[in-house]
């Protein structure tokens, strides 16, 4: 059967519609996950915001241009979510988030309701690393409950993958693949038996030779042991996406986040200590409830004062059932306005840090147009000039100059 999986939302996501895809094709059928023609459309899911959502539910028309005949199942956290919405659009399985790993084996399920969410972490898939990086997925879940936050609801609280399952999928990957990804919704969260450890599962990874990036973390990771030992590791990418949201405490506080701006600017200070050119990059909402100017101030001076190497920056959006959706919404005009101005700090930003590069290793991912592009340790997009292939290759680089949203590199 050809079968298309199209995904929505966050590099968690990503990795579990790999995993899909892998078993798929272990059951003899032909899978891709570009928009074509296809007997069966699986569509992953996002609720993030309400918007991610609305996207979700107008791919099964996308879809169905295609093939009006076709079958589409639906999983992920906006059919959990919503199911109702999805059903109502004609979709012939509705996976919501537990079943959607199991929804290889679910093909000819007539399944139209969402299973509750396990309290375990689901061991059943892995995914197959297709291109230059493999995504490992280590977590599923959260507690922290932040008030804007729907995720806590619709994954359902912290589960931690064993570290023995990690190292094995890790274990297998192909001698191509350079570089290991860690994602979970709240890596961060990791334990092993209730205790914290994060460290020990990079620490391990670290030996296979590969390098290892690390998706969003929680400041609350930054003590000094943990920092140091990294800093330790042959491997480690030094990327941190520290997650700030917003740099007003008052902000922070009516966002159940559980820290000050004061104690996020030690948890940098921490890392620069040990990585002077770690890209810190951060997610920031912007348009929280009740933020008032002098509170986007704040923001704005902290983002100054930190130097982050990059932002995301995302309106605040509001999603019924959290805690803020009781709140009053700002006007779409003002939460634009304040995207615009961070916007172009982020410009600043982006160019500040990488005048500060002077080199990098580089891991080079395709060609596009003229130049082979890839990203160095400290994820400086590169473009780099060749006449031989230097797909899938780790090269050392000078940077030259600024370019496009990266630099414009030199093989040294
Ligand atoms: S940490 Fe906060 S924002 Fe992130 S998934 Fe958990 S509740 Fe949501």
């Amino acid at each position: 059967m050809d079968i298309c999986v199209m995904t929505l939302g966050c590099k968690v996501n990503k990795y579990e519609s790999d995993a899909i895809v892998y078993n798929l094709k272990l059951s003899g059928h032909n899978v891709f996950d570009t928009l074509s023609k296809a007997d069966l459309y699986i569509i992953n899911t996002c609720a993030v915001t309400s918007e991610a959502e609305k996207k979700s539910r107008q791919m099964i028309a996308r879809c169905k241009k295609f093939n009006p005949n076709a079958r589409v199942m639906v999983c992920g956290c906006a059919s959990q979510h919503n199911p109702q919405s999805f059903k109502e659009k004609g979709v012939q399985f509705v996976g919501g988030v537990a079943k959607k790993m199991k929804i290889a084996n679910n093909i000819l399920s007539k399944a139209k309701k969402p299973a509750p969410v396990p309290l375990r972490y689901e061991d059943t898939m892995i995914a197959q690393a297709s291109r230059t990086r493999a995504y490992i997925k280590i977590q599923d879940g959260c507690n922290n409950f932040c008030s804007y936050c729907l995720i806590p609801y619709l994954r359902g609280r912290s589960r931690s993958r064993g570290i023995v399952s990690i190292i094995n999928e890790a274990s297998q990957l192909p001698e191509s693949i350079h570089e290991i990804v860690l994602t979970g919704i709240n890596v961060t969260d990791y334990k092993i038996d209730g205790v914290p450890s994060l460290y020990k599962v990079i620490e391990e990874l670290d030996k296979l030779g590969k390098r290892v990036r690390l998706s969003s973390l929680e400041e609350s990771i930054t003590n000094e042991d943990f920092v140091v030992g990294l800093s330790q590791l042959q491997n480690f990418c030094p990327h941190f996406h520290l997650s700030l949201q917003s740099g007003s405490d008052s902000v922070l506080k009516r966002m159940n986040r559980h820290y000050t701006s004061a104690e996020f600017e030690s948890a940098v200070k921490l890392i620069r200590k040990y990585f002077p050119l770690a890209s810190i990059t951060t997610d920031v909402i912007v348009g929280f409830p009740g933020e008032t100017d002098a509170e986007f101030e704040e923001t704005k001076a902290f983002i100054e004062k930190v130097e982050f190497a990059s932002l995301h920056i995302f309106q605040y959006s509001k999603r019924e059932g959290t805690v803020a959706s009781c709140m009053k919404d700002l006007a779409p005009e003002v939460k634009q306005k304040r995207f615009e101005v961070l916007n172009e700090m982020k410009k600043e930003l982006n160019l500040k840090f990488i005048q500060k590069n002077k080199h990098g290793k580089v891991l080079v991912e395709e060609k596009q147009g003229e130049f082979y592009v890839g990203y160095t340790e400290n994820y400086i997009k590169c473009y780099i000039s060749s006449k031989v292939d230097l797909t899938n290759q780790i090269v050392d680089v000078k940077i030259k100059k600024p370019y496009m949203e990266g630099a414009l590199c030199k093989i040294v």
